[in-house]
C-alpha cells in the first residue's frame, strides 16, 4: 500500500502546494499559510455583514466568508462588497454555497472564491441507501457534471477560485452508497468535481475535508493528498478546519488536535477555526496554531539521523504532477522530494492503536492513563489532590472522583504521606522507593542507566522508565523486548517534538518492543492558551495515529516564587487538558461531548446561548455526545457522531434528533431542552446532576 501523502514523517517539511489566485491575497505554494473565518450575521443585512467582517479582519482574518443560500443572498454580496471597498477594505470574499447551483453562479461573478460542497451541490442527501449499478452510477455523475460545468465555466471567466469542501456529514447518498460513510468517501466526493475542473483547464482550486471526528478529519486529508499524487492531479492548496469543534477549551483542543496534527505533517495552506463562539474569536485561534510553524526550521534543534531500525525514508520519490497548465504552478524542478512512507509501521488513513501488551492497567485494551505530575508542589496536602481531579469534602471527609482524576500522580523524591483515595497509584523516584519500602500501589520511576544496571531491584508489577530517542540503544531495546513490568515514559525537548517522538515510537514497533509507552511533555505555562494548543497538537497528533497508552503534561517555568495556590491552579489546568486531549483524539471519553456548529448566517437560533444552557443542564453526562446545529443544511449528516442532536429546521422550530433519526419535527425553542433530556430519560441514558456542596474546588 502506498502511505506517502506528506514530504516527512519524521521531520517538518511543508508540502508545496500549487499557488491559487485569491484578489490580492494568493494561496499555497510559497506563501505564508493564511488565515480565515465566517461572518454570523444575516447576508440580507448589509451594514451588519460589512462591520463583522472589519471586526473580523481587524482580528487577522485574510480572507471572509459569507453565506449564500440562495439568489438574493448572493445578489447582495455585491452591495456587501462594494461597501467594504468603499471603506478601504480590500479582503477577499468568499461565498458559502449549499445546494443552489444558480446562487453559486452569481456569486461566482460578484467575489473572490465560491466555496462549493460536492454533498450537496446539484446532489442530493436523504439518508436513503440505494443501490447504483454502475451504469446508473455513471448516469448520475454525468448529470451533476453537467450541472456543475457553467459554475466552472464562470469561475474561469471572471478569475474566481473555487473551494471544493467536503463534509463528512453531508456526503450524498450516492457516495455514501459506494464508499459508506469513510474518508475514502470523502476524497471520491471532492475528486468528482475536480476532474471537471481539470478537464476544463481550471486550476484554481483549493480543496478541504472537513469533519467533527478528528481521526476522520486527519485521515481524509492525508488520503486526499496520497490520491492527487497517485491520480497525477496538481497538488492543490489544502483549507484545514475542523467542523462543529464547539467552544472554549474543548473547541481550541479539538481544533488543534485536528489541524494541528496535519500541520505537522507539512500539510495545510490555509486554516479555518470553527467556534461557536464570535467569529473574531476564531482567528487568533488559528494564528496561534499557523505561527509554531513560521519558523520553525530555525528554531527547531536537529533530529539525529534516521535510527538503525527505521527504515522510512531509504527511498525518495518526486511528488508526480499533471503537466503544468500555466505559469502560476510550481515547476517541476521546485517540487520537492516525498519521502516514501510506504514502509512505515503505522497506517495513516486508518485508526489502528499500537499492539502493546498489559502492564497492571497501561496498554493492552485499556484506555490511555493520565498522570499528574504533583512534584513541583512547594507542599502536598491531602485537600491539593484536587489538582489531579480528586475533590476533597471536609464536611464529608471524603474523596469524591471527578470524570477528570487522574488515574497516577507523579510525587517525586516525596512520597505523599498519606492513603491516596479512589484507587489513585504513585510514581515516585527509584531512590524514594527503595527508601519507602515496598508500600502497595506506589511505584518507581528509573533513568535508562539505572535500569541497565547490574544491580537493580524492580517492582514485580510495574516499573517506569524514562526515555527519549536518544536513549532507544539496541541494549535498552532487547531488554524491553523482554521485560513484561516496564511502562516507558518518554520525552523530548525539540523544539520538533511531535516528529521526535514518532519516529521513537517507530523505533519501538520496528524493534517489536511491546510495552506501553506514556507521553511527556513539558510546557511553559507563562501562556496557557499556546500550551494548549502546543500540546493539543504534540499528544492528540500522535494519539490519532494509535501512538501512546498515557499521557503526563508538566508545567515549567513558572516563577521560582510561584505560590501554592498558583501551582494549584497550573497543575488543575493541565489535568484537564489531558483529559481533554484524549477526548478530542477519540481514545478516551471522560466527558459529554458537544458537537455544536460555529453558526452563520443561516443560523435560526441563539447558538451560543443555546449551547451554554445545553451545556448546563447535561454537562455530567458522561460519554454523551450532543450535535448543536443552527440549521438543516449539514445537520444531520454533520453530527454523525453524535448520539442525540438538536437543530434549527425553521424561526423558534426545533427537530430533536436520535442519532441521525428524527424523532420531534416541530418542537417549540422554549420547550426544546426539557424534551432533549426526555429523549435522553426514555432511552436511560439521563441521570440527574448530583449536587455536591462544600468539596474543596467545585
Ligand atoms: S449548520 Fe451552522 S454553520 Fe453550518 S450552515 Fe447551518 S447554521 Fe451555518
Amino acid at each position: 500500500m502506498n502511505k506517502t501523502y506528506c514530504p516527512s514523517l519524521t521531520e517538518y517539511t511543508r508540502r508545496l502546494s500549487r499557488e491559487v489566485r485569491i484578489g490580492d491575497v494568493p494561496l499555497g505554494g510559497l506563501n505564508p499559510i493564511r488565515v480565515q473565518s465566517m461572518t454570523t450575521v444575516d447576508t440580507m443585512d448589509t451594514l451588519g455583514s460589512v462591520e463583522q467582517t472589519l471586526r473580523m479582519v481587524e482580528a487577522g482574518c485574510e480572507y471572509v466568508r459569507i453565506t449564500a443560500p440562495s439568489v438574493k443572498e448572493a445578489q447582495n454580496l455585491l452591495e456587501i462588497k462594494k461597501e467594504l471597498r468603499k471603506r478601504g477594505c480590500t479582503v477577499p470574499l468568499i461565498a458559502d454555497i449549499h445546494f443552489t447551483p444558480n446562487a453559486a453562479e452569481l456569486a461566482a461573478r460578484i467575489v473572490e472564491k465560491v466555496r462549493v460542497n460536492p454533498g450537496n451541490y446539484a446532489d442530493k442527501k436523504k439518508f436513503e441507501v440505494i443501490e447504483y449499478t454502475d451504469a446508473s452510477y455513471q448516469a448520475e455523475v454525468e448529470r451533476i457534471r453537467e450541472r456543475f460545468r457553467p459554475l466552472v465555466q464562470i469561475c474561469k471567466q471572471y478569475g474566481t477560485a473555487m473551494r471544493i469542501g467536503t463534509n463528512h456529514g453531508s456526503l450524498s447518498d450516492r457516495i455514501l452508497s459506494r464508499y459508506g460513510d469513510t474518508p475514502l468517501g470523502m476524497v471520491e466526493s471532492a475528486l468528482e468535481f475536480l476532474r471537471l475542473c481539470e478537464e476544463e483547464n481550471y486550476y484554481d482550486v483549493v480543496l478541504s475535508m472537513k469533519a467533527s471526528n478528528t481521526q476522520v478529519m486527519v485521515q481524509a486529508y492525508r488520503l486526499l493528498v496520497q490520491k492527487l499524487d497517485e491520480e497525477g492531479l496538481q497538488p492543490y492548496p489544502l483549507h484545514l478546519g475542523v467542523t462543529e469543534a464547539g467552544e472554549a477549551e474543548d473547541g481550541r483542543i479539538k481544533s488543534a488536535v485536528g489541524i494541528g496534527t496535519l500541520l505537522e505533517d507539512g500539510l495545510g495552506d490555509t486554516v479555518r477555526v470553527s467556534l461557536t463562539e464570535a467569529p473574531e474569536a476564531e482567528a487568533p485561534v488559528a494564528r496561534m496554531l499557523i505561527d509554531r510553524y513560521t519558523h520553525r526550521a530555525a528554531q527547531a534543534k536537529p533530529i539525529r539521523p534516521l535510527g538503525r531500525n527505521l527504515v522510512v525514508g531509504a527511498q525518495l520519490s518526486v511528488v508526480s504532477s499533471s503537466a503544468t497548465p500555466d505559469n502560476r504552478q510550481p515547476s517541476t524542478d521546485n517540487q520537492q522530494p516525498t519521502t516514501n512512507n510506504s514502509l512505515i509501521p503505522v497506517n495513516p488513513f486508518q485508526y489502528q492503536r499500537r499492539h502493546t501488551h498489559e502492564v497492571l492497567n497501561f496498554g493492552g485494551a485499556n484506555v490511555p492513563r493520565v498522570i499528574a505530575d504533583l512534584s513541583r508542589l512547594p507542599r502536598l496536602e491531602y485537600a491539593d489532590l484536587r489538582a489531579a481531579g480528586h475533590l476533597y469534602t471536609p464536611f464529608l471527609d471524603k474523596f469524591q472522583m471527578s470524570d477528570l482524576g487522574a488515574d497516577y500522580i507523579y510525587s517525586g523524591p516525596r512520597p505523599v504521606p498519606f492513603m491516596l483515595p479512589n484507587g489513585l497509584k504513585e510514581i515516585v523516584t527509584y531512590t524514594a522507593w527503595q527508601a519507602a519500602g515496598r508500600r502497595p500501589d506506589h511505584f518507581p520511576l528509573l533513568t535508562p542507566d539505572r535500569y541497565l544496571g547490574d544491580l537493580v531491584e524492580l517492582h514485580p508489577q510495574l516499573n517506569f522508565l524514562l526515555l527519549d530517542l536518544a536513549t532507544l540503544t539496541p541494549r535498552l531495546l532487547t531488554h524491553l523486548r523482554q521485560d513484561r513490568t516496564v511502562v516507558a515514559v518518554l520525552d523530548t525537548t525539540n523544539a520538533h517534538a511531535m516528529p521526535e517522538l514518532r519516529r521513537a515510537f517507530f523505533e519501538l514497533i520496528n524493534a517489536e518492543v511491546t510495552c506501553p509507552v506514556v507521553i511527556h511533555r513539558a510546557y511553559p505555562l507563562a501562556n496557557p492558551a499556546q500550551t494548549q494548543l502546543d500540546a493539543a497538537t504534540d499528544i492528540g497528533g500522535l494519539l490519532i495515529d494509535g501512538l501512546g497508552d498515557g499521557v503526563v503534561l508538566c508545567a515549567d517555568l513558572l516563577p521560582a516564587a510561584a505560590s501554592q495556590d498558583e501551582w494549584l491552579h497550573s497543575l488543575d489546568q493541565l489535568n484537564q487538558l489531558a483529559f481533554g486531549i484524549l477526548q478530542a483524539a477519540r481514545t478516551r471519553m471522560s466527558k459529554t461531548e458537544y458537537i455544536s456548529c460555529p453558526s452563520c448566517g443561516r443560523t435560526l437560533f441563539d447558538l451560543q446561548e443555546t449551547t451554554a444552557m445545553i451545556r448546563k443542564r447535561t454537562d455530567h453526562l458522561k460519554g454523551v455526545k450532543i450535535g448543536i446545529m443552527g440549521c438543516i443544511v449539514n445537520g444531520p449528516g454533520e453530527m454523525a457522531d453524535a448520539d442525540y442532536g438538536y437543530v434549527g429546521v425553521g424561526k423558534g422550530k426545533i427537530a430533536l434528533y436520535r442519532g441521525q433519526t428524527v424523532i420531534k419535527k416541530a418542537v417549540p425553542e422554549e420547550a426544546a431542552v426539557d424534551e432533549l433530556i426526555e429523549l435522553m430519560r426514555e432511552d436511560g441514558r439521563w441521570i440527574e446532576k448530583e449536587v455536591v456542596g462544600e468539596s474543596v474546588g467545585v
